[in-house]
């Protein structure tokens, strides 16, 4: 295939060899095959948003659509995670996050589908870790695609960290006989980026094709939680024609912290790039990782309401707030320009925020049948 050539895709589930856009292949390593999980390209459309600065145009890209039980941003670094894994034989992948994590529901999905058993490490914040964590948002489908489950305690999590829990549940399968794959945290390594750096070819092609913005995009914007997507867009953006700034809203740590992680995935494949160079990193933590304020919540419900785009609240929700912040702070600096939003999926997080949702919405009435119609079955 000629370097820049539109990557052929497999049908769903098979894997072809990796031929990485012309402005990429001096990165390395460069992966060698990739899985066809997602549904690409996603969508990009105009987004009406109310209340925007003048002249200021925003559009979406869709990328909670890349599936369904099997969607959002992280099925694009799992079609290089997953390549991998069945490349070196294994008989099972590995990962791990929060409760409520959507990489863990993406990768347990992919896994099933792929034919390797999945063990989940995630960390019980809320519960007790001994008691069971129910069916909430993304356990359900963990749980259902049969995912085996392994708690630990926030306070185990703060002693070990990820990494090295992921490697004792290695150790212990391995020593089991089976044959583990350890899918990094988030799926952000510099095998994981690659789904993320194809994501901006995938944005490039839909302006060059114009079936989206025919005159590209000044800024594009999304949430940053574990820095794979912050780093492959920065990236792509910066090498491909594209050239749109990216602003990324971190949800968890601060911003000093992802500057030095996206620099580490940078480093990890040979880019020879600053962070800062590259990549605008703002804090929308809020009240903390997948916490919630009044506020926030009430944002996306107004956001839904006006516009029929539900954004999740760990994540595109915070970040959507953030950048209308920004943009209602400093409407000069974002007057003119046109800006890609891209939703990174999450929707199944929302189930863990009922409580917190139900006084936003507004009542159910009951139905009054109408007299002469109710006496018909008399
Ligand atoms: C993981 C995740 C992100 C952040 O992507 P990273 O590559 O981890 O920074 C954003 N949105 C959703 C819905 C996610 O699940």
């Amino acid at each position: 295939m000629a370097k820049g050539a539109k990557q052929h895709r497999p049908p769903m589930f098979e894997d072809a060899p990796y031929s990485p856009p012309s402005w990429a292949s001096h990165l390395h390593p460069l992966p060698r095959r990739f899985i066809s999980l997602g549904q690409f390209p996603t969508p990009i459309h105009r987004w009406n948003l109310p209340n925007l600065p003048d002249g200021t145009e925003v559009w979406i890209k869709r990328d909670d659509l890349t599936g369904m039980q099997l969607s959002g941003n992280k099925v694009r670094k799992l079609e290089f995670l997953m390549a991998e894994a069945k490349a070196v034989g294994a008989d099972c992948v590995i990962t791990l996050g929060a409760i409520q994590s959507n990489h863990c529901r993406a990768t347990a999905v992919a896994a099933r589908c792929l034919n390797l058993d999945c063990f989940l490490i995630l960390t019980s914040n809320r519960t007790k870790v001994d008691v069971d964590p129910g069916l909430m948002g993304n356990l359900l489908f963990e749980r259902m695609v049969g995912a085996h489950i392994e708690l630990v305690s926030m306070e185990e999590y703060q002693i070990y960290g990820y990494e090295m829990l992921g490697e004792m549940l290695k150790e212990k399968l391995l020593s089991e006989g089976r044959t583990p794959y350890l899918v990094p945290f988030g799926g952000s390594n510099s095998l994981g980026i690659w789904g993320d750096l194809e994501e901006a070819r995938e944005i490039e092609e839909q302006v060059r094709n114009s079936t989206c913005h025919a005159d590209g995009f000044d800024d594009i914007v999304m949430a940053c939680g574990s820095g794979g997507t912050t780093a492959g867009l920065a990236l792509g953006s910066h090498l491909s024609t594209l050239k749109a700034r990216v602003h990324a809203y971190s949800i968890c740590d601060s911003p000093e912290y992802f500057y030095d992680y996206t620099q580490g995935l940078l480093d990890g494949l040979n880019a020879n790039i600053a962070s800062h160079d590259i990549v605008n990193i703002i804090d929308a933590k809020g009240i903390g990782y997948a916490m919630s304020t009044n506020a926030e919540l009430k944002f996306i419900k107004e956001i839904a309401e006006a516009t029929g785009i539900v954004l999740d609240p760990v994540y595109s929700g915070k970040a959507l707030f953030g950048l209308m912040r920004d943009m209602k702070k400093k409407q000069g600096k974002w007057n003119g320009r046109k800006v890609l939003f891209v939703h990174t999926g999450g929707v199944f997080a929302m189930y863990d925020k009922l409580q917190q949702l139900q006084p936003l919405m507004s009542k159910c009435n009951r139905f009054q049948i109408p007299k002469s119609i109710s006496g018909c079955h008399e």
